[in-house]
């Protein structure tokens, strides 16, 4: 893997209803904005109506790129649609998603959730083979590869195509006939099935299903694929049997608290997460204040595990983007400073505990122990439900370099004067285990460096907040 690479974290939507009246493209579009946390720098929704696949993408939220007149311009019975969010370099339309391959024998339009590892080997033999490339995307290799191999039936292409790619993937793929969802062997992006009357949903969170009053029916297992059309729906695992190994930053922070990963739901597993915080590290103090939103559930565990009062004491604006995921720094600091002000009157003389879902790059602690001081708090201590990050991530999650990962490199008492708190804690490896099913099957990777498969090198140039 390069440093030049593209890290995204991005949220798919596809949907195959079984009448030709139901418009799968408005579906699609309600669907992408229960996943717009999971990308905001660009949209796009394929539908296929009469053998022919249309696709619209831009740059841009999912309300901004769809507007009435562009979704009815896209009708049709199936959709396939994508939010992503990616790095500086590559933050172009050509990298926009679903990507659509028109060829002989039909056309298909894929997207995709992850990275894989073995990109850049499946491109050179590609191009070797003739085949020319649009994007910098490696989701634009899996487009191609299934088109390559679509002669064989879109079955065996499928899973010919599967077998050779390498890493991590949630992926919906569109044909002219039926809609295919497929996981990784580890599965780790999540990805689930869900039905809305006689039709079906493959997505990436579970409360996309519910943003457009479909049924939640299962997960997709890792290494099965999923093949849906008129006469049935199917599936079967591709791959050999391999530890399951969920990102477990889907909890931590990236998904949204009211969908359920692989029978865990995330708004509980953050509230177990402050309850286990408060277990291990209990401070002496007179209000429990989370970091909206993701830190909220963890302080309520927190200050229940505690006895110490909850109270709100920062609010948020929600018209601006998350700065994990703005791509420049001074961007970043900016968009804190807007982001988050005080309640005085709850902070002012209290000994304050700020409990927060990760430190990445530590900007946002910092700004918040200077905001909470200057708005009269006697002491603040940092509480983080997630280990230290020290690690970056190889499976479509963009970390900053190695060297501006706050915990790399500094001890936890290093870390707390920097930050400028009277105390700081993070929960252990053990602990988030504990808050999630305490069974395991989990990637660590970002907090422990140990990877659930090889990654193609730590190039310190590498990828989150
Ligand atoms: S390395 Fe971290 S962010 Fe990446 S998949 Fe593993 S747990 Fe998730």
């Amino acid at each position: 893997m390069s440093g030049d690479k593209l890290h995204e974290e991005c949220g798919v939507f596809g949907i195959f209803c079984d009448d030709t009246e139901t418009d799968a493209a408005s579906l699609a579009y309600y669907g992408l904005l229960s996943l717009q946390h999971r990308g905001q720098e660009s949209a796009g929704i394929a539908v296929v109506k009469d053998k022919t696949i249309e696709c619209r993408k831009d740059m841009g939220l999912v309300g901004e790129v769809f507007n009435d007149e562009a979704l009815l311009h896209l009708k049709g019975h199936a959709a396939v649609g994508h939010v992503r969010y990616s790095t500086a370099g590559s933050s172009t339309i050509d990298n926009a998603q679903p990507f659509v391959s028109r060829f002989k024998l039909g056309s298909i339009a894929v997207a995709h959730n992850g990275t894989l590892t073995n990109a850049d080997v499946v491109r050179e033999l590609l191009e070797d083979a003739g085949i020319g490339f649009t994007s910098s995307s490696d989701s634009e290799v899996i487009v191609n590869l299934i088109a390559k191999n679509y002669k064989k039936g879109l079955e065996k292409a499928l899973t010919d195509t599967i077998k050779f790619i390498k890493g991590s993937y949630a992926l919906v793929v569109l044909t002219d006939e039926a809609l295919v969802g497929a996981r990784d062997p580890n599965g780790i992006r999540p990805l689930c099935l869900g039905k809305l009357g006689n039709g079906w949903i493959l997505t990436s969170e579970s409360c996309a299903i519910d943003a457009i009053g479909g049924e939640f029916v299962r997960d997709v297992e890792p290494g099965e694929l999923i093949i849906i059309n008129r006469d049935q729906v199917f599936s079967f695992i591709f791959s050999e049997k391999t530890p399951r190994a969920v990102c477990s930053f889907e909890y931590v922070y990236f998904a949204r608290p009211d969908s359920v990963i692989d029978a865990v739901d995330v708004y509980g597993a953050r509230v177990r997460a402050g309850e286990i915080l408060g277990r291990e590290s209990a401070v002496e103090a007179d209000l429990v204040i989370g970091v909206p939103d993701s830190g909220i559930p963890a302080a309520i565990g927190y200050g229940k595990a505690t006895n110490t009062p909850f109270g709100l004491g920062i609010v948020k604006s929600k018209y601006v983007g998350r700065t994990f995921i703005a791509p420049h720094q001074k961007q970043r600091e900016r968009a804190v400073s807007v982001k988050h002000n005080v309640i005085k009157s709850e902070i002012q003389g209290k000994r304050v505990v700020i409990i927060d879902d990760s430190i990445v790059r530590g900007t946002t602690s910092r700004h918040l122990v200077s905001i909470l001081k200057k708005a009269g708090a006697k002491e603040v201590h940092i509480r983080v439900c997630s280990p230290p990050v020290r690690f970056p991530c190889y499976f479509g999650i963009d970390t900053p370099h190695r060297k501006d990962l706050i915990s790399n490199g500094n001890s936890v008492s290093e870390l707390c004067k920097s930050l400028g708190a009277d105390s700081l804690a993070f929960v252990s490896v053990e602990g988030l285990l504990e808050s999630l099913d305490g069974k395991g099957g989990y990637c660590l990777g970002c907090f422990t460096g140990e990877y659930p498969i090889p990654a193609a090198g730590d190039t310190e140039s590498n990828h989150p907040k």
